[in-house]
């Protein structure tokens, strides 16, 4: 089994680690139920996309209760979906 000759310093070892920071997840905002959703993703919570219903909404209990997010992030873009009008 093939060895490294020599030991990574500090410096090289967090060089390689500097691209290893994950980063948060772009979210919008539904327009129809103001629930914190993926963008380009129909809504979870009441099942709209694109101003129309193309899913049955999910009993409350089910839907995701934003485990994890104690606020909505400051980051989140403006629902893109609404301005693509065709
Ligand atoms: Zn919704």
């Amino acid at each position: 089994m093939p060895v490294p000759k020599y030991r990574t310093s500090a410096s090289k070892r967090n060089m390689r680690r500097s691209h290893h920071a994950l980063s948060t997840p772009g979210m919008s905002i539904c327009p129809n139920c103001d629930e914190v959703k993926a963008p380009h993703v129909v809504c979870h919570a009441c099942g709209h996309y694109k101003g129309q219903q193309v899913l049955e909404a999910r009993q409350s209990n089910e839907a995701w209760d934003g485990a994890g997010l104690s606020e909505t992030p400051s980051t989140a873009e403006k629902d893109t979906t609404s301005n693509e009008s065709k």
